[in-house]
C-alpha cells in the first residue's frame, strides 16, 4: 500500500469545482483530508489568488502510477501552461509518500520525492497541519516546519468555506 500526502491547487476557471473532482477522484482512498484553503500566489504575483488543499491517500499504486492519476487529473482540467509558476486550472503534487511505512526518496526529475519546495511553502505546509496535525516531512514535524515560516504567510493561508 503506498500512502501519499496530495497538495492540489488551482487559480483558474472554476477553482472550488476542479479541487472537488480530486476530491472526488480519490473518495475512496482518502485516509484524511485537509479544508480548501485560499492562498495569495507565489512567485508570480500579478494572478488570481489560489486554492489549496491537501489529500492524504491511500492507493495500491507506485509512486510513477500514483504521479499518473494525479496528471490524468490535471490535463482532463485542460491544464495549460502559460508560464512558470503562473496561472493553472489544476496542479496536483505528491508532496511525500510512504510505502508500507518506509518513506519514500526519489531525485528523479519525473518524480522527486518528498517534493522539493514542500517544507517551505506555506500553502502545502499550513493545509497538511489542518489534514494531519501529527504530519513529519522527513523526520521534522509540520508544526516545527510552518512555525519557521515568515509570520506573513502563514497568515495569508486561510481556510474557506467550500460552499
Ligand atoms: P510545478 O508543480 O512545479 O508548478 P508542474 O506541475 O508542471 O510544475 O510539474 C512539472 C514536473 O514536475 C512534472 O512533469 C513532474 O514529472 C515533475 N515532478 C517531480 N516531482 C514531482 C512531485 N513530487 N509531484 C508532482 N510532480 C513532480
Ligand atoms: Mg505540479
Amino acid at each position: 500500500m503506498l500512502r501519499a500526502v496530495l497538495s492540489v491547487g488551482s487559480n483558474m476557471n472554476d477553482r472550488y469545482g476542479l479541487i472537488l473532482s480530486v476530491f472526488e477522484e480519490f473518495r475512496n482512498e482518502l485516509v484524511a483530508s485537509s479544508r480548501i484553503f485560499s492562498t495569495p500566489p507565489w512567485g508570480v504575483e500579478d494572478q488570481d489568488e489560489f486554492l489549496n488543499a491537501i489529500l492524504i491517500v491511500e492507493v495500491d499504486l507506485t509512486p510513477m502510477e500514483l504521479l499518473r492519476r494525479c496528471q490524468k487529473l490535471e490535463e482532463k482540467a485542460e491544464r495549460k501552461r502559460l508560464r512558470h509558476w503562473g496561472p493553472r486550472t489544476l496542479d496536483v503534487d505528491i508532496v511525500c509518500a510512504w510505502v508500507d511505512g518506509e518513506q519514500v526518496v526519489s531525485d528523479s526529475p519525473e518524480l522527486t520525492l518528498p517534493h522539493p519546495w514542500a517544507h517551505a511553502r506555506a500553502f502545502v505546509l499550513v493545509p497538511w497541519l489542518d489534514a494531519d496535525p501529527q504530519a513529519r516531512l522527513r523526520e521534522t514535524p509540520v508544526a516545527e516546519l510552518v512555525a519557521g515560516l515568515p509570520q506573513t504567510e502563514v497568515d495569508g493561508v486561510v481556510p474557506t468555506d467550500s460552499e
